[in-house]
């Protein structure tokens, strides 16, 4: 059986709008606009046929699936968190900060999305050729097949044509042998700040959270930085429950939220049917006692 994502001693406002004493909560997915393979209103139908009653589509870098989202979520009668999922780099690693309920046409968060955007085409090439020199040959034209544009090519495009074309067997594998960072295929991108990112969110009149933490190669003191830097500069959420996290790390950052005053998001990261570690509604529940970064938009 599969737990809804939500505390399990929740107080009677959520069930108000619901009609039940549990909603199901997924805050983080993507679709063919960034590096998933469905269409936007796909991942809704997915999203609603899995039970999710408040769905948030947060694409990488690229606001452009949200319209279409929002329709087919109405039309199912699903509640819609409009979201977006901005790369970062900070402290020389990538950082991936999710905005959830964030305002679309907002001028400067486009506009900074663009730039962040910019440097995809270029690296993607570059890592064609570093995968060349590895024995890995027509990347750069195998990526883009996957990819619905040259601007969102990402290191998933990649892994998807390296596994179709055997020479590895899954997208870990190729992470861990090729993409991930550090290792000789990939490339490092100069992304957008985390206060610039952490701006236009909320400019955008929206949440901002730190997506996946337990993903971060991070030290103790630099994981203090992030979480202090990110508090500063207005972050008021982490995401606690999420496919990239293992069971135990949902408590380790269950405390981390609770140290630092954040609140807790939960969303599955769905990419694929075929590639979900977790798939879309599917999450266990919030641990107790901490705040759900939607409990006042239900
Ligand atoms: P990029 O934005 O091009 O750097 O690509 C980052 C994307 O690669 C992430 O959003 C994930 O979808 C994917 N990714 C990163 N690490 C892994 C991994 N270990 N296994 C599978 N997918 C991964
Ligand atoms: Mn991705
Ligand atoms: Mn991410
Ligand atoms: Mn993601």
């Amino acid at each position: 059986m599969h737990l809804p994502c939500v505390p399990l001693n929740k107080s009677l406002r959520y069930s108000s709008f619901y009609g039940a004493n549990i909603i199901n909560v997924d805050l983080h997915s993507h679709s063919t606009v960034s590096d998933g393979v469905l269409l936007p209103a796909k991942v809704a139908q997915r999203a609603h046929a899995n039970g999710v009653q408040l769905w948030a589509l947060t694409d990488h870098d690229e606001l452009n699936g949200l319209d279409q989202a929002e329709a087919a979520a109405q039309e199912l009668g699903m509640g819609f968190i409009p979201g977006i999922e901005i790369s970062v780099t900070w402290s020389g690693q990538t950082v991936h900060v999710v905005g959830l309920n964030i305002d679309r046409h907002y001028p400067a968060l486009a506009a900074g999305l663009a730039d962040v955007r910019q440097g995809r085409e270029g690296r993607a090439r570059q890592m064609a050729d570093k995968l060349a020199s590895l024995g890995i040959e027509g990347a750069y034209e195998g990526a883009l097949a996957y990819a619905a544009n040259s601007a969102m090519v990402s290191r998933t495009h990649f892994a998807r044509y390296i596994v179709a074309h055997g020479y590895c067997n899954s997208l870990q594998e190729v992470f861990d042998r090729y993409l991930g960072d550090g290792k000789p295929g990939n490339v490092r991108v100069q992304w957008s700040s985390l206060e610039h990112a952490v701006g236009w969110i909320l400019g955008a009149g929206g949440r901002a959270v730190i997506a996946h933490p337990g993903r971060y190669k991070y030290t103790a003191m630099q994981f203090d930085a992030l979480f202090e830097n990110f508090k500063d500069l207005g972050g008021q959420a982490i995401e606690v429950v999420t496919g990239s996290h293992t069971v135990s790390q949902y408590e380790e950052y269950a405390k981390v939220a609770k140290r630092y005053g954040f609140m807790a998001s939960c969303g599955s990261d769905f990419h694929s049917p075929t590639e979900a570690r977790l798939d879309l509604g599917k999450l266990p529940p919030l641990p107790s006692g901490l705040t759900p970064v939607w409990h006042d938009w239900v």
